[in-house]
């Protein structure tokens, strides 16, 4: 497919705009640009078929069932980018003042009311523009909040147990801690004991994500957050991924003293692509004064990590899709996507066997390496046919504590006839890696790119256009 400047032709522009009918003004010298920009030139139609051609290549939740694990790829309604689109959302400037914009004030302010109610905290930010973002703030809060006590400098290390998302130690470290990885015991969970062997005077916190990245909500919650509050460290609840638990039970009511929520995985906003997201910050009272907070919402300026109010237009669509589904629906949502991945689960089970056969939450780890040793089919060589499939693969090789690992979540909008559909094609593929391996190591067979070089296209991006 040729890209959109290779399609230009000079002159064929479809600008309608009328002639200007006012005098123009020349800017001054330096502010002039030297050269035209290059933008290509296109009829409308051509325009139109160009997207259009690009839509087809790529799998969205709009084509088909998307089980990325992690990633909470849900139907985002149509009502919250409605409500996101209104002209009183759209057309209003950061730097205008607050009482010219107090719509947008009170939306802010009811949106971080419900959230700090699903989240069980006291107070809340939307500046952070992500999730990874969102965790870079809130360990800055566990920091501030040592330093307060003058206990900075001796606490300085994070505990990280092995089942975390692989941002939770990268958080710690860009934070300037010193990571302390803990590993898991067999059945999944944090091991007590080794929480235990690593706790003491120089704990700054710990980073839990729960439920983790195997898909287990951690038995002795109460426990950990216990043990680490004797230690006097405190507590970071990665919730990226409420779907699980939203409205059925509270982080903060877990004994965590901060949480981040991606807004654009639970909360309902189109995501993948490169955003624009937002990861919402939750913490308790005796940690809201460090929080960042727009100047549009309070008129100060403490911690800043973005600017102004954050990805706005973003919250607009969770505060929608929050409005629309309410104290039911929100819980009823979660036990639906719990329910969703314990069916797949079953009914894959037998063929692909689960990393840890147990009830899971929003999502669960298959672990092939059995089936890789007898057929010599990979997971990768797995995701791939499953494009074939008219399927979006699973995450692969995530998490890294379990081998040929493929994980699944298919999240709480997908019927019954569409789970059943996906578990028959893991078991047909299953079956194919007996007979025809070959043919999975080649796959996929129909897809309009096949197996990139992801090492060179992470190590050398090539993402801007350059005249040949
Ligand atoms: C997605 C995710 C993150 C990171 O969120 P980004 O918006 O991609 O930065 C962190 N933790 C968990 C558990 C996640 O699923």
């Amino acid at each position: 497919m040729k890209l959109i400047f290779e399609k230009s032709v000079p002159g064929h522009g479809c600008s309608i705009l009328p002639a200007c009918d006012v005098d123009s003004v020349a800017l001054p010298a330096g502010l002039v640009r030297e050269t035209a920009p290059a933008l290509p030139e296109m009829a409308e139609m051509d325009i139109s078929r160009h997207y259009t051609e690009l839509c087809k290549r790529v799998h969205g939740v709009n084509c088909g069932f998307y089980p990325l694990g992690s990633c909470t790829m849900k139907y985002n309604p149509r009502i919250d980018e409605e409500m996101a689109a209104l002209p009183g959302f759209t057309g209003i400037h950061p730097l205008a003042p607050a009482d010219t914009v107090a719509g947008c004030v009170e939306a802010l302010d009811t949106a971080s009311k419900y959230l700090c109610e699903v989240f069980g905290m006291d107070d809340c930010t939307f500046q952070p523009a992500a999730g990874a973002h969102g965790e870079f703030t809130g360990v800055l809060l566990i920091k501030k909040y040592h330093e307060s006590r003058g206990e900075g400098a001796q606490r300085t290390k994070i505990i990280v147990p092995d089942s975390a998302h692989g941002t939770n130690p990268a958080t710690a470290n860009m934070c300037g801690y010193e990571v302390v990885n803990i590993a898991s015991a067999p059945n999944g969970c944090v091991d007590l004991d080794a929480l235990k062997a690593v706790l003491g005077p120089d704990t700054a916190g710990l980073m839990l994500t729960n439920p983790n990245t195997v898909g287990i909500f951690d038995e002795n919650i109460l426990e950990i957050t216990r043990l680490v509050h004797e230690a006097g460290g405190l507590c970071y609840y990665d919730g990226a991924n409420l779907n699980a638990v939203m409205g059925v039970v509270r982080p903060g009511d877990m004994g965590f003293d901060c949480i981040h929520s991606n807004l654009h995985k639970t909360f309902a906003t189109p995501h993948g692509g490169g955003g624009p997201g937002a990861g919402a910050v939750g913490c308790k009272a005796h940690l809201a004064q460090f929080l960042p907070k727009s100047a549009m919402m309070d008129g100060v300026e403490g911690l800043q990590v973005r600017s102004f109010a954050g990805n706005f237009l973003v919250v607009i669509k969770a505060l929608t899709y929050i409005m629309t589904l309410g104290k039911e629906g929100i819980p009823e949502a979660a036990k639906n996507a719990v329910l969703n991945a314990n069916y797949l689960q079953e009914k894959i089970k037998g063929t692909f066997e689960p990393a840890f056969d147990r009830i899971c939450m929003h999502e669960f780890v298959l672990d092939l390496s059995r089936f890789k040793k007898e057929t010599g089919v990979s997971a990768l060589d797995v995701a791939k046919t499953l494009i074939d499939n008219g399927m979006h693969p699973p995450t692969m090789y995530f998490p890294l504590i379990v081998h040929e690992a493929l994980m699944l979540e298919p999240t709480e909008t997908e019927s019954r006839e569409t789970l059943d559909e996906a578990a028959a094609i893991f078991r047909k593929l299953y079956e194919l890696g007996y007979q025809d391996p070959e043919y999975m190591h080649n796959a996929p067979h129909n897809a309009q790119i096949a197996r990139p070089d992801e090492v060179r296209a992470a190590r050398n991006p090539v993402v801007r256009w350059a005249k040949a």
